[in-house]
């Protein structure tokens, strides 16, 4: 199982921006994109750009969200038959913005599991629970249900899960390593009864430079999914160093 750093761009950066970003990036992560996965998602939008100045490069080019149809009426939407034939093989599935703004549930991320098993697109499946579940010791019970809802009936073959406690997005706070190893324990237990095989389990939550150390020491953080620090190259390099100098690769 090999570890991941991602980074998520969410809705900034205008197309010159993202295509700089990228073309640093390029640059910058040559070693280190040989001893881990390291995933964009940029705005759909600019998918296809930023897959043109990635090519030659091993980082992976993903998109923030796609529906769960092939194709049809579906205003505004973005297919997986659309996502493959650009050649791009990687999604995120029920971000808390999407779960949050978008009133994805958890039957929808289950259609759109079984649209990326359809496609043979790899799915990092976003779950974590709000401040409030987590203040009334409900953590491990929301965890539970967003995976056993999501994954119902789905056989998945391959999937990466991203624990993001939703009160630490974006918001500065971050999960203690230790918050954060026992969510990853639990999820990656269930996760292996469920499938029968170890999926990799990233973190997510205000992830900088500052707390990345600490966090990459925990066994059972896989890596990370990282929003507002990977939209800058230095952060979001520093991190993907430190990630790899703790983890002795
Ligand atoms: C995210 O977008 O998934 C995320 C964790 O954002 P941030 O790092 O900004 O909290």
């Amino acid at each position: 199982m090999k570890y991941i750093v991602a980074g998520n761009w969410k809705m900034h950066l205008t197309h010159s921006e993202v295509l700089n970003l990228a073309l640093e990036l390029k640059e910058s992560l040559i070693e280190q994109s040989r001893k881990i996965d390291i995933f964009v998602f940029p705005p759909t939008i600019f998918l296809k750009d930023v897959q043109d100045v990635l090519f030659g490069s091993l980082i992976k080019t993903g998109v923030q969200n796609m529906y769960f149809q092939d194709e049809g009426a579906y205003t505004g939407e973005t297919s997986p038959l659309m996502l493959k034939s650009i050649n791009c093989s990687l999604a995120l599935i029920g971000h808390s913005e999407r779960r949050e703004y978008f009133k994805e549930d958890d039957e929808m991320l289950r259609y759109k599991l079984l649209a990326c098993k359809k496609w043979d697109i790899l799915p990092i499946l976003c779950i974590g629970e709000r401040l409030e579940e987590r203040e009334s010791g409900k953590t491990e019970d929301i965890l539970a249900s967003q995976i056993t809802k999501a994954l119902d009936k789905t056989e998945m073959e391959r999937l990466v899960i991203a624990y993001e406690p939703v009160w630490a997005i974006g918001t500065g706070k971050t999960a203690t390593p230790r918050q954060a190893q026992e969510a990853h324990a639990f999820i990656k237990k269930l996760v292996k009864h469920i499938m029968e095989k170890d999926v990799p389990v990233l973190y997510g939550g205000s992830v900088k430079v500052e707390n990345a150390k600490e966090l990459a020491r925990e066994k059972d953080i896989d890596g990370f999914l990282i929003g507002g620090a990977s939209l800058h190259k230095e952060s979001f390099v520093k991190i993907v160093n430190e990630f790899i100098r703790m983890k002795n690769l």
